[in-house]
């Protein structure tokens, strides 16, 4: 059986710490793999790894540091299938939607080749007599990512490659319960010629995780995953003197107005609710009907969709969702369908006890839908993180919006109308970072960035495009004057 190991000074790298975890297949339950679970020591070689490749690669034109990231892209394009067949067999998504995420990990990369305009600084000349002023943005150093299972492809490619073109060399630690993508990801960074140690990779849980938060040579860290590990990550990076920023989980909310077409609406939530088995931080999981009518309307349209989705194996071309991860996060899904049912919420479709014939080991629920559900039921508050849609009533918009603006999470929201005057003032008052009008799942493209509000997002900077080039870079300002300007003597008042 195949054991994962590091990726450490452009060589695979076994850890010491004899510690491994299993990976799955998540549509049959077969234990497919074996990933290492490295510690301190692990994160100590990539950083030292990391650290001797920094001054070359710093030093690089960005114009060269371009040229490997043209080269990557290329790798990427040319073997974007592979890596799509490798996310879903220890995912479980659809192969269409594997390939999406790849699409989209790619157009970080295309971004990143675009640094040498980037990192283009500002120029004043006469600033004062004989006295000129350009600021630039230099690169941090070592930087490090942590990443989530559900995109793990995509969002470590969120991070990295617009570090390194920024000039900075850098430490993944990807999620353990489905580490062979990044792996081969780092395959093909590394055959398009980035010098070792450019890129590292640490397999390993929370160990491995702290070691990166206390490290003194590691100067900034990206987290996304859950919140309560984003507030960790957030907490002790900072108090370590790193800047961090940690993307966290979400409950995204979608309000359907009474004008909407009832029809686009139900395609949308379908997509957005139950596409990867609902396990996406940008998944409509509350759907906000305005009105009773809407309400009867949007539950009759849509549970017939949901009791005939198609679920299945990604090897199926027919299949529209795949498995949850593991059979612990299956546990916890229908735990929380079987509270909101305690809590009175109706069940509309029920996913608990599906089976699929040839699969009853994969690690399926089916989609679930509940309306009437209440702010106050746990369904309600926590992020599932499953195929469950929750149908919460609103008497009016301001209601809803109220409700929105009032949950802790303020990841990505969206509003159906055909109302321009009620989906502008939406877009000014929600209290979300990433909003949809008539766009069920608004993940802002490469050259924008990414980023949700509230318990969502622990820092100041959101994630890639222009924001992400502040993150890994810092601001330095030169202010120059050239002996001819000079006025002898010395000078005690303030200079203006
Ligand atoms: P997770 O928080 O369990 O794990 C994320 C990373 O943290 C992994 O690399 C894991 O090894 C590490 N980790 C886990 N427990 C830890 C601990 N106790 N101490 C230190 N490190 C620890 O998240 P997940 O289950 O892999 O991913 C799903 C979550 O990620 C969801 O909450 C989802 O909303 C969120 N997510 C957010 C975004 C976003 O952009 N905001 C994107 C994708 C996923």
């Amino acid at each position: 059986m195949q054991t994962i190991s590091n990726a450490i000074a452009g060589q695979k790298q076994s850890s010491n710490t004899g510690q491994i975890q299993s990976v799955y297949n998540p549509a049959t339950g077969e234990h497919i793999a074996n990933v290492e679970l490295s510690g301190a020591n692990e994160i100590d070689l990539a950083v030292a790894a990391a650290k001797k490749a920094l001054p070359h690669w710093a030093n690089l034109p960005p114009l060269k540091r371009a040229q490997f990231m043209f080269k990557f892209k290329q790798l990427l394009d040319a073997h974007a299938e592979d890596i799509a067949r490798e996310i879903s067999r220890e995912h479980g998504k659809t192969h269409d939607d594997a390939l999406g995420e790849v699409t989209r990990g790619i157009e970080v990369v295309d971004f990143a080749c675009g640094i040498p305009t980037l990192l283009k600084g500002e120029f004043s000349r006469n600033a004062g007599p004989g006295i000129d002023t350009h600021s630039d943005r230099q690169p941090l150093g070592v930087v490090a990512g942590i990443t989530p299972f559900n995109f793990p492809a995509m969002v470590p490619m969120w991070m990295y490659p617009l570090a390194i073109a920024c000039g900075n060399t850098f430490v993944l630690k990807p999620s353990e319960r489905d580490p062979s993508a990044p792996m081969m990801v780092w395959d093909l960074f590394t055959e398009a010629g980035f010098p070792e140690g450019v890129l590292n990779i640490v397999n390993g849980g929370k160990p491995a995780v702290d070691a990166i938060l206390d490290h003194p040579d590691i100067k900034a860290v990206s987290f996304v995953g859950s919140t309560p590990i984003a507030e960790y990550v957030y907490t002790r990076g900072t108090a370590a003197g790193k800047r961090v920023q940690a993307l966290g989980g979400a409950k995204n909310h979608m309000i359907v107005m009474p004008d909407a077409d009832m029809d686009q609406v139900a395609d949308a939530l379908m997509g957005s609710g139950y596409g990867s088995a609902g396990e996406r931080c940008m998944a409509i999981s509350v759907a906000v009907p305005i009105g009773e009518k809407t309400a009867d309307k949007l539950i009759e349209t849509l549970a017939p969709r949901v009791q005939t989705l198609k679920v299945g194996p990604s090897t199926d071309s027919e299949s529209e969702m795949g498995p949850v991860i593991t059979s612990q996060a299956k546990e916890k899904i229908e735990n929380l369908i079987t509270s909101g049912v305690e809590q009175g919420a109706e069940l509309v479709v029920d996913g608990r006890n599906f089976k699929l014939q040839g699969y009853e080991n994969g690690f399926f629920t089916g989609g679930t839908l509940f309306d009437h559900v209440t702010t106050d039921m746990d369904i309600y508050k926590q992020e599932i993180f499953g195929p469950v849609l929750s149908v919460v009533r609103a008497k009016d918009y301001d209601e809803a919006v109220d409700m929105i603006n009032k949950h802790e999470y303020g990841n990505g929201t969206a509003i159906f109308t055909r109302d321009g005057d009620a989906a502008r003032s939406f877009a000014d008052q929600i209290e979300v970072g990433m909003v949809g009008i008539n766009v069920p799942i608004p993940v802002p493209v490469a050259y924008h960035s990414f980023g949700g509000w509230k318990r969502s997002l622990f820092g100041d900077h959101s994630i890639y495009g222009p924001e992400g080039v502040h993150f890994y870079t810092r601001l330095k300002t030169v202010t120059t004057r050239w002996p001819k300007g000079i006025k002898s003597g010395a000078v005690f008042t303030f200079p203006t």
